[in-house]
């Protein structure tokens, strides 16, 4: 039996990455996958490579005008959805800007980045909920990051994004409860996934390869995770396995947060 036969998903940010890992994880465990994006030529590109279980849609993660038409044709289309990722995210450091430190980053750099990061997790919450309402059960998974529980002095703005969406989780698993709702809440917390989203930092050619080994240095197994490994979890928290689970936080990063630097020996 497949885990999640006959559900229906949502993915935001899925035309790449950790988010087409997770539809294409979640179409081979049986559900049919809402593949969402801005990238539209990229996410076009991702559903077709799934079939007839997945097919995409543009959603700007920041526009509410853009949830609301979405859930609204999605529910007439397939009926109401059972889980919902919120996995779309920016670092901030795609436009070339690298100066993210608490004292010189720009207001306009850190509101950018909670737009995408915060405002696009609480939007697909709050349309995720009015979509799971009349089922009264769904799965909700937030892509936080292992930067939403330490401080990272280069990205204030994507640190502080990230720790909300964390805090977010559980304020929505809490109330979902208190509704009476069997909808679950819940976050995960990546840290160096081998994605695009490094490419601006790891650079092309020969520089590439030291800087992975630089970035991965502290990392206790001494390697980037894959998106697969993401999918993974994302799978488990969507299936009715993880029925017990809800505002729960699940770290997948090595080892990375399993100690420190200056622990003593
Ligand atoms: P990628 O940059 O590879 O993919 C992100 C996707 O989201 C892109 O297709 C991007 O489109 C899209 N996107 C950007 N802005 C929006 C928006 N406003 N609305 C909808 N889609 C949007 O990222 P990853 O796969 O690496 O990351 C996925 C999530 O995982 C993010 O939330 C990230 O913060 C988190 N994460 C990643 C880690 C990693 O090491 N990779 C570690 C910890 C957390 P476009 O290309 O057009 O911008």
């Amino acid at each position: 039996m497949k885990r999640l036969a006959g559900k229906s998903a949502l993915v935001t940010g899925a035309a790449r990455g950790i988010g087409a890992a997770i539809a294409r994880a979640f179409v081979e465990q049986g559900a049919f996958v809402f593949v969402t994006d801005i990238d539209d030529a990229a996410g076009e590109q991702t559903a077709s490579r799934l079939g007839s279980s997945a097919t995409y849609l543009h959603l700007d993660v920041r526009e509410e005008s853009e949830w609301l038409a979405t859930i609204e044709h999605i529910d007439q289309a397939r009926g109401p959805l059972d889980i919902v990722v919120n996995n779309a995210g920016i670092t901030g450091f795609e436009r070339g800007e690298h100066v993210h430190d608490p004292e010189r980053a720009s207001l306009e750099s850190w509101r950018e980045v909670h737009r995408t990061n915060l405002d696009g997790v609480f939007l697909g919450c709050k349309y995720a909920i009015r979509s799971m309402r009349p089922k009264r059960a769904g799965a909700i998974i937030n892509i936080s990051s292992r930067s939403g529980l330490v401080g990272i002095p280069g990205a204030a703005a994507y640190a502080s994004s990230k720790a909300a969406v964390r805090n977010h989780t559980k304020t929505v698993a809490l109330y979902c409860a208190e509704q009476g709702l069997n909808v679950r809440c819940n976050s995960i917390h990546p840290a160096a996934i081998l994605t695009p989203m490094w490419d601006p930092m790891l650079g092309t050619g020969a520089e590439r390869e030291q800087r992975m080994k630089e970035f991965v240095s502290d990392t206790p197994v001494r390697r980037f995770g894959m998106p697969e490994e993401v999918a993974a979890v994302a799978v488990l928290l969507a299936s009715d396995e993880a029925a017990y689970m809800t505002g729960s936080e699940l770290s997948i990063d090595g080892g990375l947060l399993a100690g420190s630097a200056a622990a003593p020996r």
